[in-house]
Formats: C-alpha cells, structure tokens, sequence
C-alpha cells in the first residue's frame, strides 16, 4: 500500500526535512503537538513496529541515533518523547513505521 510517507520520500509530496540519509528520513510533523514534533522513518516500507523483522533491527538503531543526534540539534536532550503507534487501536493513522519525536516544552505523563 502507497502511503503519504512513500510519496514524501520518493518526492512526489512536500514535506520539511530535518534528516535524511540512504536509509531514514526525519521530517516535521504538519500538526505538532509541541515546538520540537518530527517524524523519523525509514525509507523501507514497513508498516508498523510489529512488522519489523530481524534483518530490520539495524535499521531501527539508526533510527534511535537519528533521535538522539535531531535532540542535540534542536536542544531538547534534557527531555524528549520517542514513540510510535503500532497499530490502528494505538491510533496510528499512517501505515507506514515512524517515531514520533517529540520535545521542546514540559511533557505531561498522559500517553494514552
Ligand atoms: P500516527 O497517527 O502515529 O500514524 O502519526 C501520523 C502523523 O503523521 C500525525 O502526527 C500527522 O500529523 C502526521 N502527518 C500526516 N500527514 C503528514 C504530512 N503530509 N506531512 C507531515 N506529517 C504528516
């Protein structure tokens, strides 16, 4: 299935990018929830964290040093939210894997 984030990363949708490699892009969220709200993702369609399979465990690593690095860049590493949805029942709303990286205010304990 062709989601938006496909047409983000093969060019045929805008979108505001903070990162991109070979492997990952990280872009702004168009509805943030707080100042620092990006979405970091793989190029490889994946739909969701569930599906990830073993040969894709680098992959997720490197998505957490992209984090990591995007925290320092955009100083929040004092406090910062990685997460993703996995799932229509954990409201994901885009089938296609990607962290929500989330910071730059004081983040409530309210997840669910
Ligand atoms: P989720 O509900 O966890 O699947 O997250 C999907 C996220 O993608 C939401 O936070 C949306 O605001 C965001 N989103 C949807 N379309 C776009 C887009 N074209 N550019 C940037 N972010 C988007």
């Amino acid at each position: 299935m062709t989601t938006i984030f496909d047409k983000i990363i093969n060019g045929t949708l805008p979108a505001e990018k903070v990162f991109e490699n070979e492997r990952i892009l990280a872009i702004k969220d168009i509805h943030p929830v707080a100042p620092i709200h990006f979405l970091i993702m793989p190029k490889k369609s994946i739909r969701d964290l569930q599906s990830v399979k073993s040969e894709d465990l680098a992959l997720i690593g490197e998505m957490v040093q992209v984090a990591q690095s995007l925290a320092v860049k955009y100083d929040i590493v004092d406090g910062y939210r990685l997460l993703t949805n996995s799932g229509p029942e954990a409201g994901q709303s885009v089938f296609h894997l990607h962290f929500h990286l989330i910071g730059g205010r004081r983040l409530t304990h309210e997840l669910g």
